[in-house]
């Protein structure tokens, strides 16, 4: 690996260093090749694998544990901070740099009463979620791999340290600024720092002025609605949007209690420890907001808030227009050139209408979109009707639907592009609960095949049938907590 160390050496406020802690009996549980490329790595080798598990010093690595802050269930921490994760630089790829982090290395000034430490299921849950949005065209932090240990950590019970490799463009997050903000109490030199080395690392194309914050502050709020809108659209509920989990650059990041929809349900929850639903399925766009909002709020003092508030008023539109440029697709809805605000308002309804009544008819969310794949909008009859109760609603619904898709010219080519929008697999909590338990038991094989499996979510794979289904009674609704 060859490193720069550009946050490093430009931003010395922002982090401790502190060296990782090795995880005994090192071995490796997952890789990701398409990960690795973006790093010039090609094989999981011994040398790498005694640096990544801490067990020796990579050349290069300076390993560094950020701090931020960050508003955690809607309360503001002023410290927070890497408890577990130490970064070790920005590797060069072959498309730009990538920050390389070992999650899970040990403790750090900021680990609290942690010990710095993840388990084993949570790297393996952490590392499959990152290649499975990948995958899935979804904004996200990437996954090397998982490294595993037989080193005891105790949560509930005992079990074993492993870590998470991750890979992100930036691990700048919104909490970063909140922490510029609010430990330098009316100077501004940190949060201009951070927020010149953002510009200029991240969106060379702006200027380092009042014209280039305010441009970016803009982009920012696009990418969030953006990835929230991906997240609404293929059915991920991330579980802890707390601003500290927020990546700057908007990509999927800090995974948990994270869950893909079964059935679907608006109002899901999949965090154990959030009985109120702060952060279910359908509340993530306005907390998307809600966070924006206090990101906008730490950039008072460098941004003027006209600016800062004209940007928040752009990000209902933004999430609905990537909202319905997805559903748009994956419904084979023909798009518009320009469309009016009553052709987006009519298309929103049609697609509002399609998940109340998956909703109601308690039907699996992938399984239900895989279907348009066998859909032929100029038939009467259609392969999804038999799945509902409520058939009336479904007609209903379907006559609208055939009205707005209109004429196909070519159905076969229509069809598979359903297929390449709707994935047939998508990382279902009771899979990686069967990959987890069975590398426990030492046995590696379904986490391979699973992670093999979501490389390709799109496709057939018929021999995989099996892993498109819905989970089995004791894989329904399983929450995850937060213990990791
Ligand atoms: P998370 O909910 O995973 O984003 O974590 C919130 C904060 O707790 C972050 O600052 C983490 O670094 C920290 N943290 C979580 N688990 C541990 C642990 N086992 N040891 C130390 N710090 C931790
Ligand atoms: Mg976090």
């Amino acid at each position: 690996m060859e490193f720069k160390q550009d946050f490093f050496t430009q931003l010395p406020d922002l982090y401790s260093q502190v060296y990782p802690q090795g995880l005994t009996q090192p071995k490796w549980l997952a890789w990701s090749h398409a990960a690795a490329q973006l790093i010039g790595l090609t094989q999981p080798t011994d040398e790498l694998l005694q640096g990544l598990s801490g067990n020796a010093q990579i050349e290069g690595a300076t390993y560094y544990a950020q701090v931020y802050s960050g508003h955690q269930f809607g309360g503001y921490t002023p410290r927070l901070g890497d408890g577990r994760s130490i970064i070790l630089g920005e590797a060069l790829g072959p498309v730009g740099a990538w920050d390389v982090a070992l999650k899970g290395a040990g403790p750090t000034p900021y680990s609290r009463h942690g010990d710095g430490r993840a388990v084993m299921r949570s790297a393996i849950r952490e590392f499959l979620v990152s290649e499975a949005l990948y995958h899935l065209k979804v904004p996200t932090t990437r996954a090397l791999a998982v490294i595993g240990s037989d080193l005891p950590v105790w949560r509930e019970s005992q079990e074993t340290a492993a870590i998470t490799v991750r890979l992100a463009r930036s691990h700048i997050r919104f909490g970063h600024f909140e922490y510029c903000c609010h430990s330098e109490r009316g100077q501004t030199d940190k949060l201009k720092r951070l927020l010149h080395f953002t510009l200029t690392q991240h969106y060379p194309h702006l200027s380092c002025d009042a014209g280039g914050y305010k441009a970016w502050f803009l982009q920012v709020v696009k990418d969030t609605a953006k990835m929230i809108a991906h997240w609404q659209a293929v059915g991920f509920a991330h579980g802890v949007m707390n601003t500290d989990n927020m990546s700057i650059l908007g990509d999927s990041f800090d995974f948990g209690p994270f869950a893909f929809l079964d059935t679907f349900q608006e109002d899901f929850i999949c965090n154990h420890s959030d009985p109120e639903g702060r952060y279910a399925f359908g509340q993530q766009p306005g907390i998307g907001l809600w966070n924006l909002q206090r990101l906008a709020q730490a950039l008072t003092p460098v941004i003027p808030s006209d600016d800062l508030l004209a940007a928040l008023n752009q990000y209902q539109a933004a999430l609905v227009e990537s909202y319905l440029a997805l559903m748009r697709a994956k419904l084979g809805l023909p798009s518009w050139d320009a469309p009016t605000q009553e052709q987006d308002r009519q298309d929103l309804e049609l697609i509002g209408r399609f998940t109340q009544l998956m909703e109601q008819n308690h039907l699996d969310y992938a399984q239900t979109w895989r279907q348009f794949g066998k859909v032929d909008p100029s038939s009467r009859f259609s392969p999804l009707r038999d799945d509902f109760i409520d058939t009336h609603g479904f007609d209903t619904w379907y006559q609208a639907y055939q009205l707005r898709v209109g004429e196909i010219s070519e159905l076969t080519h229509w069809q598979a592009e359903r297929n390449s929008l709707n994935p047939k697999y998508i990382l279902r909590n009771y899979l990686a609960q069967e990959a987890i338990i069975a590398a426990e038991e030492g046995n590696l094989a379904p986490l391979e095949r699973l992670q093999q499996l979501l490389t390709s979510p799109f496709a057939e794979q018929i021999e995989h049938d099996a892993f498109a289904q819905r989970p089995p009674a004791w894989g329904q609704g399983l929450i995850m907590s937060c213990s990791s």
